[in-house]
């Protein structure tokens, strides 16, 4: 028999309630496609409000050992504290792991309630890159002695004459690298060679940003000529692949926030930088019903660590009411199905995800937007969790 240990972390607000569901649909589909041939052991670790009761510790250092000696976890919501000297536990995991992927596929249910007029057009796997750009956490207050010195270097330094207002400008500091960027965009590449897609686009914003943001799509064609023997015709970049080459192409961030709107039918793989990643994964989980059904996985494809999650936050306005959509999470253990290869059980989960939508069967956060009531069930997260066992 396999046995697939992971670690999770049940989450604070919803995650209480999201968590046991979960586990039940992943053990239920597991069972169901190989019988006694492969089991998933999962083993609780302590983190947000759970750990801080018991240990007094939002994060204890047993938990990130844990994740890091058997390398697959998943987690719910983790609320952020707020205060100065308290780190962020999402980020502290991502980068402790150096989780440089952040993974968000984003694809579309018949039967979830969308913005847009075809919804079934969106169907997208965004990588994000996931410890760079400004969001690396340096920066510096302005006011500050430290925001001074920084200017001052610029100026008398660097030669920098155009910061518009010294006095009282923060600073931030946006690293790009060579090797972040093309660690990311490989695995984004290796990604649509090994499932089959046809379109790896580089999103960034280039035109401003001309040494980082467009050093990240200069490496990205750079990686694909040295890597994958890319060749150009009609053009067009192409990367040899089985089944037919893959397009490689680049867009700029403004425009690819429009282009998802108007012709999403365009584009298959996102590789992109943190911040716009930030936006993109947001604006194309919306397109598809939102961040209650969105999924994700924070991974690092060189050492195989990979920390499944939620994308929402703990949502303490439905907290411990029954109300939450499991989907998320649901949806982010059918990627760590995928991920260890048990693609049989991930299909089985997606079917059910499929099936219960399809028979009206709906959370609060979709009921609410559906306009087609007369035809929908509004369930509580429990029951909800029932009928995708029921389902699979
Ligand atoms: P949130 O995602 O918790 O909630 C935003 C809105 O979405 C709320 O109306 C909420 O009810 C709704 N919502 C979220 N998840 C839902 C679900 N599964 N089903 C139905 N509705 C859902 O964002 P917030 O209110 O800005 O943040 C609350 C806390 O969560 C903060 O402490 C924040 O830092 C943290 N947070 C954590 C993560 C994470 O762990 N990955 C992500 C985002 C925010």
């Amino acid at each position: 028999m396999r046995k697939i240990d992971i670690i999770y972390i049940e989450g604070d607000g919803v995650g209480a309630e999201i968590t046991p569901v979960m586990i039940d649909v992943l053990n239920a589909a597991v069972d169901k496609a190989y019988g006694g041939e492969v089991a998933l052991s999962f083993e609780e670790a302590y983190a947000g409000g759970k750990a801080e009761e018991r240990f007094g510790d939002p994060l204890p250092k047993e938990t990130l050992e844990r994740i890091r000696e058997v390398g697959l976890a998943i987690k719910g919501p983790l609320m952020t504290a707020v205060g100065k000297g308290r780190r962020s536990l999402n980020v502290t995991l991502r980068q402790e792991l150096d989780l440089y992927v952040c993974q968000r596929p984003v694809r579309w249910f018949t039967g979830v309630p969308s913005p847009v007029k075809r919804p079934q057009d969106v169907d997208m796997v965004v990588f994000r890159e996931n410890t760079e750009d400004i969001y690396a956490g340096i920066e510096w207050a302005a006011g500050t002695e430290e925001a001074g010195r920084v200017i001052r270097f610029l100026q008398d330094e660097m030669g920098v004459s155009r910061i518009r207002f010294p006095q009282t400008s923060s600073i931030g500091i946006k690293p790009v690298s060579e090797e972040g960027s093309k660690r990311l965009i490989k695995a984004a590449i290796d990604y649509a060679i090994a499932t089959g897609r046809k379109v790896v686009t580089l999103v960034h914003k280039g035109n401003i940003m001309k040494t980082t943001e467009g050093g990240f799509k200069r490496w990205g064609y750079e990686l694909a000529h040295d890597e994958y023997q890319a060749y150009e015709e009609g053009g067009v970049t192409w990367i040899p692949a089985g089944g037919g080459p893959i397009k490689l192409d680049d867009c700029i961030c403004d425009a690819f926030l429009q282009n998802i709107l108007i012709r999403p039918k365009d584009y298959s793989v996102i590789a992109t930088m943190n911040l716009n990643g930030d936006y993109v994964s947001d604006a194309l989980a919306a397109e598809v019903g939102g961040i209650g059904i969105s999924p994700g996985a924070n991974i690092n494809y060189l050492t195989g660590k990979a920390v499944f999650e939620a994308t929402h936050g703990t949502a303490p306005d439905i907290a411990g009411k029954d109300l939450a959509d499991p989907l998320s999470l649901v949806l982010s253990g059918e990627m760590l199905l995928r991920y260890k290869g048990l693609d049989k059980a991930a299909d089985l989960v997606l079917s059910s995800v499929e099936k219960t939508i399809a028979s009206g069967a709906l959370t609060s956060d979709l009921y609410k937007l559906t306009e087609d009531k007369e035809h929908c069930r509004l369930l509580g997260t429990r029951a909800f969790g029932d009928e995708l066992v029921k389902n699979l």
